[in-house]
């Protein structure tokens, strides 16, 4: 059975995983983890909430940045602000044992002048929502032309609630040489084409309701 030590991780994301309580890593994260720590590819995953689907991207991720280099080297999309947040404390769970590691949200109806304070700092990993980012990609208070990596977290959402312009003017200001993820509960032919147009070969995972990490289902006693 697979483990977080055989996954390829380093120890330090080994030791926030055991400590977090994880003891095996989920379907998703035992296939999506050592796919995405090879740098070359890209990925298509079919996977809801609960499936430990952040784990699966987010470690990856923490073992790819150079701590040292001071620039935004991550970016990670997401539909809303809620979404963001979580993410972002997912993120500061795992990255526990790498504290050089900066990371910073930035999303909508929130103040615009406070998130580009954050972001001169040049944070290794930005979460944020398609809208502000673009917005402070117009304003040049983000730079995304080192970014390496990115991840497109529930890109069904993000499609449904308009995003697509805003993904496809993020994406062409980052290098074409990035590792891009995709994580989606659906896959419509909007989501294909977007992964046809900004993705390289990507290896396509599809989970099943059945391996959630965390059962969804309320169970009630009368
Ligand atoms: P997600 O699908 O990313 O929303 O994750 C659902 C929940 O599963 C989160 O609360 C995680 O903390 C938890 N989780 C993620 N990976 C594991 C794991 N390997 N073992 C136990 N719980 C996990």
């Amino acid at each position: 059975m697979a483990s977080f030590e055989t996954l390829g991780l380093k120890p330090e994301l080994q030791a926030a995983a055991r400590d977090l309580g994880y003891e095996t890593p989920t379907p998703i994260q035992e296939q999506a983890i050592p796919l995405l720590l090879e740098t070359a590819s890209d990925l298509v995953a079919l996977a809801q909430t609960g499936t430990g689907k952040t784990a699966a991207f987010v470690f990856p991720l923490l073992q790819h940045i150079f701590p040292e280099e001071r620039t935004t080297q991550a970016l990670i999309l997401s539909p809303t602000r809620e979404l963001c947040l979580q993410i972002t404390r997912e993120l500061k769970n795992y990255a526990q044992n790498l504290p050089q590691v900066g990371i910073t949200a930035v999303y909508g109806g929130a103040s615009i002048q406070e998130q580009g304070r954050e972001i001169k700092r040049n944070p290794h990993i930005v979460v944020a929502t398609p809208g502000r980012l673009k917005d402070m990609i117009g304003r040049r208070m983000v730079d995304v032309s080192r970014i390496a990596y990115c991840v497109l977290d529930e890109a069904d959402e993000m499609l449904s609630m308009g995003f697509v312009e805003d993904i496809e003017a993020i994406l062409a200001q980052t290098p074409s040489t990035r590792q891009t993820a995709l994580f989606s509960a659906t896959l419509p032919a909007a989501i294909r084409q977007l992964a046809d147009r900004y993705m390289r070969e990507p290896t396509a995972v599809t989970m099943q309701q059945k391996q959630l990490a965390v059962a969804t289902i309320e169970q009630r006693y009368y």
